[in-house]
């Protein structure tokens, strides 16, 4: 049974951003989500791509990355390291769908997570680096203009303390930590693949039971290089050899090159054809 006003929300300003959305959104179908996907894109993705993500996306928005027209803009614009933070923040403002769970563009499922419907606004797993902060990688809310516009008041009066979208929300949502532990997603549910050198014996006893990866930090997975015929992330010095993270690599990769990948030859050809 498909759920129509209920929608996993992802964001990418850019065609490289778009890889991972796209291996994202893929991942959602492969496990047969019931809810629609959407996409907010900017003017910067380009149009042959745009169909491809149309292709895997049930929705496609295009947001600028400051266009509200009011005096919050005009005090975000004297912000300018504010810009992708704010585009996040549309997320509120697709009022369509009465609850969505949004996920960065370099997370990955690794099984049906339909179940985070049943969490409130907002729900999110903490951060590793700092537990009583959540990530803001994958998050449970409610669409709403209210919020919206609260959440760019609030922005253009404090900013944001870690300068992206993490630090303004974990200050906006600030009872986050202490006021309802059903609000606190399992770690599960975004677990950073840097964490697993943090503290292994952990990883080695609940990892198995891992239902998203999050590629946080610098290095995305398509960053590395990948071997179409061995279907092995090739290694290299600055590789951190755990096979935990290799695993989770080549689990990005085997969805891109299968499923992604041919689209993206496809629409070359036809681009050389013209
Ligand atoms: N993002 C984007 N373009 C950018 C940077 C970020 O579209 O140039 C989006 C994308 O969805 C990404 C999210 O913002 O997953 C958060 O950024 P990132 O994942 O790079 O931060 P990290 O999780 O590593 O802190
Ligand atoms: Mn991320």
């Amino acid at each position: 049974m498909s759920v129509t006003d209920q929608a996993f929300v992802t964001l990418a300003t850019n065609d490289v951003y778009c890889q991972g959305a796209l291996v994202l959104g893929q991942s959602l179908r492969n496990h047969r989500t019931s809810r629609k996907l959407a996409l907010l894109i900017t003017p910067e993705v380009s149009s042959g791509l745009r169909s491809i993500l149309r292709s895997v996306f049930d929705e496609v928005i295009e947001v600028n990355v400051l266009d509200s027209a009011d005096s919050v803009h005009l005090a975000l614009m004297q912000r300018p390291e504010l810009g992708v933070t704010f585009t996040k923040l549309h997320c509120w403002t697709l009022t369509h769908y009465s609850k969505c769970v949004f996920m960065d563009a370099d997370t990955l499922v690794l099984c049906n997570v339909d179940e985070l419907f049943d969490r409130e606004e907002f729900s999110a797993a903490p951060d590793s680096g700092w537990p009583d902060c959540f990530n803001s990688g994958v998050f449970v809310f409610r669409p709403s203009l209210k919020t919206y516009n609260l959440l760019l008041q609030f922005a253009a009066e404090h900013g944001s303390f870690d300068g992206g979208d993490q630090g303004l929300l974990n200050s906006f949502f600030s009872s986050w930590a202490t006021a309802d532990i059903g609000k606190h997603l399992p770690f599960l549910y975004n677990l950073s693949t840097s964490v697993v050198y943090t503290y292994i014996p952990a990883f080695n006893h609940f990892g198995r039971d891992a239902k998203v990866v999050h590629f946080l930090g610098a290095r995305k997975p398509w960053n590395y290089k990948y071997d179409l015929q061995t279907k092995k992330v090739m290694q290299d010095g600055t590789t951190d050899g755990s096979l935990h993270q290799l695993s989770f690599l080549s689990l990005w990769w085997n969805i891109y090159s299968a499923s992604i990948l041919p689209l993206l030859e496809n629409l070359q050809k036809m681009e050389d054809s013209e």
